[in-house]
């Protein structure tokens, strides 16, 4: 190999005239250094290139992460707004109400404004299930859920089903003298129209008890169903078919229990 070097490149090339053996020197380290450009340039196309389709590629991977990610929280939006939903009347649940009635005690008591509740309970409601099967009594409860969501005027209000045949309503910035007019306008509405059900027309009567107040940083959400619920007591002792207010009139003669008493001008 050696040999070969000598006899076919170093030789010739020393027997040549010195500028000749320059040029051709110069020559080849010319071609050396093109054929290196050459060679550097094609790895820097093809490192771009690569680099490209690796930006494409990562660019397609981040979108289609995203799409994932946003129908991933549409779907748990779905599914917690599903969550809140009573299966049987399709209104809130008493879950829903928990956190709402919470939620608004805070804010009335931040704006310094009085938030009405009211719980209410159809009477005699076994009695419904008893005579003509719980198909209608379940009609009953769904038409119920029905009539309350219409009769609530304010996009602030909230409906739920608080359990069985009882519902509650959250209702913010609403005095006692609303709240009572509210309730009693209810009442009214379900004792003059009758629930269709698959056996027929059902009459049916509530009981409503209502509670409104100013919340202090003490105010407990268990204070105000306990107060709603003491009413409901009071309405149900008083002969069923009617709204009371807490305090009852048996423990404060200056609170107004109502039943069919409240005028047209308090209801909105
Ligand atoms: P009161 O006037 O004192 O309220 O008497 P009531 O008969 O309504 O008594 P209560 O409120 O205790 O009865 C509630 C009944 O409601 C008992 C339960 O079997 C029935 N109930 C609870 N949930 C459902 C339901 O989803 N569908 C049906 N059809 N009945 C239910
Ligand atoms: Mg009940
Ligand atoms: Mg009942």
């Amino acid at each position: 190999m050696k040999i070969f070097w000598q006899q076919q490149i170093v030789e010739p090339l020393l027997s040549l005239p010195w500028h000749f053996a320059t040029v051709a020197v110069a020559f080849t380290l010319i071609g050396i250094a093109v054929c290196a450009l050459v060679v550097y340039r094609k790895q820097l196309r093809w490192q771009h290139e690569t680099e490209e389709r690796l930006e494409d590629a990562i660019q397609t991977r981040t979108f289609e992460l995203q799409v994932t990610l946003t129908e991933l929280a549409e779907k748990n939006r779905a599914l917690e707004e599903q969550n809140t939903l009573d299966a049987l009347t399709g209104i809130r649940n008493r879950a829903y109400f928990d956190k709402k009635l919470q939620a608004e005690l805070k804010r009335s008591r931040r704006e310094q404004r009085p938030l009405g509740l009211v719980i209410l309970d159809i009477d005699h409601f076994k009695q419904i299930n008893d005579e003509h099967g719980h198909v209608a009594g379940d009609a009953v409860i769904r038409g119920l859920a029905q009539r309350l969501a219409q009769l609530l005027k304010r996009s602030s209000d909230h409906v739920c089903r608080y359990g069985g045949e009882e519902f509650a309503l959250i209702l913010p910035n609403t005095d006692a003298e609303g709240v009572l007019a509210l309730a009693e306008q209810i009442r009214e509405q379900v004792e003059s129209a009758p629930f269709t059900t698959e056996i027929g027309d059902l009459p049916v009567h509530i009981s409503a008890g209502c509670y409104s107040a100013i919340p202090t940083p003490d105010t407990l959400n268990t204070e105000f169903i306990h107060a709603a619920d003491q009413a409901l007591y009071q309405a149900k002792r008083g002969g069923r078919n009617q709204v009371q207010l807490f305090p009852s009139k048996a423990l404060d003669s200056s609170e107004a229990g109502s039943s069919g008493e409240v005028s047209d001008e308090l209801i909105e």
